[in-house]
């Protein structure tokens, strides 16, 4: 085997990219991308009646999504028809394979007799050649049957350990439909052979599989590859993952504002762990650290709120320049800005997306807080009015005589406002946070924001008097066009 393994990801395009598909292309690609190795795409279309090519783009565009790019391909299994064909016949030379006449109503009936016992009685093994020869020319149908040796087939699973079956076990499986199309089995073998696969890395529904596809490696006198079988994916309540449990198509998590970064690292964490607590871990991370050693046997539990979690962990540790452009178009939808002025106050938006990043818990919370910092108007939370703008008089005289205080300050940055409020309150003897509670619904309309210094900062002068002047009209039960702005901010 040579140094540089050579992996492949292959899926059947019956639907879209779900969870279960998107690990096992992230496992092999990580793999791949670890170890300096080859990450192959087959894309497994043998069954025509079930395979779209609208499948097969929406798997190409969940794995580009998922930055999951791979280095050759995509193949296509059915073009592999010839080679298919090709090696039954060479299973057929050797005698390790058969031509089986029997008819489908005669199996049939033979299992409705035997029910779950049923193996096939291998009835057409002791045809004679002339016997075949007799019904080829009576152009009689037939498949073509592997004859299963005697014994017990072994592997060493990367994931499982030495895992072995009984032949005994294992049906003389068909290997040639009688419309001369491979099964599955002989067709993923012949193609891993031809691709040069060294690792097959995929779900453990395979595994029954497996002993099967090690004895046609053998009887094509091929190299075995290693096996690395991944757990099980279930659903929060222990069943297996499925549509009941919300979305499994990778596309509906990146239209639901999951980011590929926080998917990966979420489906990263879908059966295997890197040996320590650490949880996030960006591509770059994963690459580095990923390892068949340390992926488990045991099934892995889908927790849709941890994925969340995740992804707010993402977008915190996104920087605003790498916000703004996922961000902008929630914004300009929402009436807040427009492409232009996006444009022309790049920095002040990328400051802003910084500003707001903690507290949006993933992509979807943007827009709601940035509304304080772009609409010409904000509404005001009852609640928070219930509880910091008790007195509307008293009130409307605080936010006045800080809007007084603000209009000294220079410059106008979060240290220096900072500064200047810590001092208004110690000289007014009024608490911090009975300045900061009703300063804050005045100028976001919410009691929940980030520091209140910060807040000023990113409004600028201009919009905090805005801010002000309204919440004061308000309060005032005057309205805004009956303030005169004149004598707020006063001057002195
Ligand atoms: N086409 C198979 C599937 O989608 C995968 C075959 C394999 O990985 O060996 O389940």
């Amino acid at each position: 085997m040579t140094d540089a393994p050579r992996v492949r990801f292959a899926p059947s395009p019956t639907g879209y990219l779900h969870v279960g598909g998107a690990r096992t292309a992230l496992f092999n690609w990580l793999y791949a991308r670890g170890q300096g190795g080859t990450f192959v795409l087959r894309i497994e279309d043998t069954d025509r009646q079930r395979s779209s090519d609208e499948m097969t783009q929406a798997i190409l565009d969940g794995m580009q999504w998922l930055g999951l790019e791979w280095d050759e391909g995509p193949y296509h299994q059915a073009d592999g028809f010839d080679r298919h064909r090709a090696d039954a016949e060479r299973l057929l030379e050797r005698g390790l394979a058969y031509r089986c006449f029997c008819t489908p109503e005669e199996l049939q009936a033979k299992r409705d007799a035997a029910g779950d016992e049923y193996r096939y009685d291998r009835k057409c093994v002791a045809l004679s050649p002339a016997d075949v020869q007799r019904r080829l020319n009576d152009a009689e149908r037939f498949t073509v049957r592997f004859l299963v040796p005697e014994g017990e087939t072994e592997w060493d699973d990367a994931v499982h350990g030495r895992t072995s079956f009984q032949n005994s076990a294992i049906d003389d499986f068909i290997v040639l439909r009688s419309d001369a199309t491979p099964i599955y089995n002989l067709a993923v073998v012949s193609d891993d052979i031809d691709m040069r696969i060294t690792h097959v890395i995929r779900g453990d529904d395979h595994l029954s599989n497996t002993p099967r596809q090690i004895l046609l490696y053998r009887a094509l006198d091929a190299e075995v590859p290693i096996f690395a079988h991944l757990p099980m994916i279930l659903g929060p309540d222990g069943k297996r993952l499925s549509k009941r449990h919300g979305a499994t198509a990778v596309g509906e998590y990146a239209e639901r504002g999951i980011l590929p970064t926080a998917l990966a690292n979420f489906l990263a964490l879908l059966g295997w762990n890197p040996g320590d607590d650490q949880e996030i871990m960006l591509i770059p991370e994963l690459i580095a650290r990923f390892s068949l050693e340390r992926v488990n046997k045991k099934s892995a539990i889908f927790d849709p709120d941890k994925l969340d979690w995740m992804n707010a962990q993402h977008v915190i540790r996104m920087s605003g320049a790498e916000l703004l452009p996922i961000i902008a178009p929630a914004l300009i939808a929402e009436g807040l800005t427009t492409e232009q002025e996006v444009q022309d106050r790049e920095g002040w938006f990328h400051s802003l997306m910084e500003l707001l990043k903690p507290r949006a818990h993933g992509l979807g919370g943007f827009a709601d807080q940035a509304r304080a910092y772009l609409a010409p108007a904000v509404e005001y939370e009852s609640a928070g009015v219930a509880k910091h703008w008790k007195d509307p008089a008293a009130t409307a005289a605080g936010l006045q005589e800080v809007g007084r205080l603000l209009a000294t300050v220079e410059p106008w940055e979060a240290e220096a406002l900072e500064a200047a409020l810590r001092k208004h309150a110690e000289r007014s003897g009024v608490a911090f946070g009975k300045i900061v509670h009703p300063l804050r619904l005045a100028l976001t309309g919410s009691t929940v924001s980030p520091g209140i210094h910060e807040v000023l900062a990113h409004m600028g002068p201009q919009l905090v008097h805005q801010r002000l002047r309204a919440a004061v009209a308000v309060l005032t039960e005057q309205k805004g066009a009956e303030m005169n702005i004149d004598t707020y901010p006063p001057t002195t």
